[in-house]
C-alpha cells in the first residue's frame, strides 16, 4: 500500500494517460477503466476483469479507486432515504443521502466536511469548517450511492454539508464530471448557495449549465440577518440583482429556498413581504418545513405552513413545497452534522 497517494478520481484524462504509458499500458485501456469507474461503479480495480492482471496490481498499488471509506450507513435500500457517512482521505467525516421517490431517485451530496457559514438553524454548522472536499470526493459520493443504488440516479443536488461555493472551483469541476462521465443531465444537477452574491455573478459569466438554488429565507435583511449572518456581507438586495442578472445571462430561473421556522419567518405578513420582495425577479420559491434538531426552532404547525403556503399562491412566481426524506434518521435538509 506504500506511495498509494494519488486518486483516480482526482487525475485528468491525460495524467491518467501518462501512467498508463509509464506501465507500458495501451491508450484504449483509460475508456476501459472509466467506464468501469463511470457507468459500472466498479469498488475495486480487481474486479475490471477486462484488463490484464499484471497492469491491474500495478494501479492498485499506486492509485486510490475510492478516496473515500464508507463508515456507516442509516436505513434500508427500501426506505424512501438512506444516508451514508464516509471518511475523506484527510480523516474528516462527510454524509450524503440517498432519496428514493417514485421513479426520482436524488443524491444529495456535500461539498465540504463541516461549514462556515454558521446559519443559526443548521446542523452541520455546529460542526464549525473542518476541509473542502476534493473533486474526487465530491464525485465518488454520487458514485458510491449509484453503487448501493437499485435503480439508475435521476438527480444530483449540492445541499449535504458545506457550501458549495465556497468551494467552487471543484464543486465546477465534479459537477462537470457528474454531467460528462457519469452522464446525468446538466439541467438534473441543483447546486444551492447560501447566497455568496460574486459567485452566482461568476456562475452566470461562466454560462454554467446546472441549476441554481439560493437560501433565501427571510423576507428582509432584518430577520434573515438573525438566522444567516452572511447577510451582513450579502444583503437581499445584492442577491436579488445577481438572481435577475443569472437570468438576463442564461434565461434560468433561480430558485430560492425558503426554510420555515416559527415564529420566525412564517407568520402572513412575511408571506406578504416576500411576494413584494420577489414578484418582478423571474424566480421559483420553494419551501422547506423546517426539520428540527437541537436548536431553540421550531416547525410551525401544519396550519400556519399551509396558510403560508397558500398566500404564495396569488404571487406570479411558481411555489413549490419540499417535505424532507429521512428526518427519522437525519438524514433531512440541515440535519446533517456529525460530533466526534
Ligand atoms: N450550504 C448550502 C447547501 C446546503 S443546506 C445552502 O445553505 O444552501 C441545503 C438547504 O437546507 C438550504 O436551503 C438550507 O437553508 C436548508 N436547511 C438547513 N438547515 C435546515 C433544517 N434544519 N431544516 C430544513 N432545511 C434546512
Ligand atoms: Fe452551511 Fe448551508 Fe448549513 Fe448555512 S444552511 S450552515 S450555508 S450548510
Amino acid at each position: 500500500m506504500k506511495n498509494k497517494v494519488k486518486s483516480l478520481l482526482d487525475l485528468s484524462d491525460s495524467e491518467i494517460c501518462e501512467i498508463l504509458n509509464k506501465y507500458d499500458a495501451d491508450s484504449y485501456r483509460l475508456n476501459q477503466i472509466n467506464d468501469w469507474v463511470y457507468s459500472k461503479y466498479v469498488q475495486k480495480w480487481q474486479n475490471m476483469v477486462n484488463l490484464p492482471k499484471d497492469l491491474i496490481n500495478k494501479l492498485e498499488s499506486s492509485i486510490t479507486l475510492h478516496p473515500l471509506k464508507e463508515i456507516n450507513c442509516s436505513g434500508l435500500g427500501s426506505d424512501p432515504a438512506q444516508k451514508f457517512l464516509f471518511l475523506t482521505s484527510q480523516n474528516n467525516k462527510i454524509e450524503s443521502v440517498l432519496m428514493r421517490e417514485g421513479s426520482r431517485i436524488t443524491v444529495c451530496i456535500s461539498s465540504q466536511s463541516g461549514c462556515a457559514v454558521d446559519c443559526d438553524f443548521c446542523a452541520t454548522a455546529s460542526m464549525g469548517f473542518k476541509q473542502n472536499l476534493s473533486r474526487g470526493e465530491i464525485v465518488d459520493q454520487v458514485l458510491q450511492l449509484s453503487n448501493r443504488s437499485s435503480s439508475k440516479i435521476t438527480n444530483v443536488v449540492f445541499m449535504g454539508m458545506g457550501e458549495p461555493f465556497l468551494n467552487y472551483k471543484k464543486v465546477v469541476e465534479s459537477a462537470k464530471i457528474i454531467n460528462e462521465k457519469i452522464g446525468l443531465g446538466a439541467r438534473r444537477i441543483t447546486i444551492s448557495t447560501s447566497g455568496i452574491v460574486s459567485k452566482i455573478y461568476l456562475m452566470a459569466d461562466e454560462r454554467l449549465p446546472f441549476k441554481l438554488a439560493v437560501s433565501l429565507n427571510a423576507p428582509s435583511d432584518e430577520i434573515r440577518k438573525e438566522i444567516m449572518p452572511i447577510t451582513i456581507t450579502n444583503p437581499i438586495n445584492e442577491l436579488l440583482k445577481a438572481a435577475e442578472y443569472y437570468y438576463s445571462k442564461l434565461r434560468r430561473f433561480v430558485t430560492f429556498e425558503y426554510v420555515l421556522l416559527d415564529n420566525v419567518n412564517s407568520d402572513e405578513q412575511c408571506a406578504h413581504h416576500l411576494i413584494k420582495l420577489l414578484k418582478n425577479i423571474p424566480c421559483k420559491v420553494n419551501i422547506i418545513p423546517y426539520n428540527e434538531i437541537d436548536s431553540q426552532y421550531k416547525r410551525p404547525k401544519s396550519k400556519v405552513i399551509n396558510n403560508f403556503v397558500r398566500i404564495l399562491d396569488d404571487a406570479p412566481f411558481t411555489t413549490t413545497i419540499r417535505w424532507s426524506k429521512g428526518t427519522n434518521i437525519d438524514a433531512g435538509c440541515g440535519q446533517l452534522a456529525i460530533r466526534d
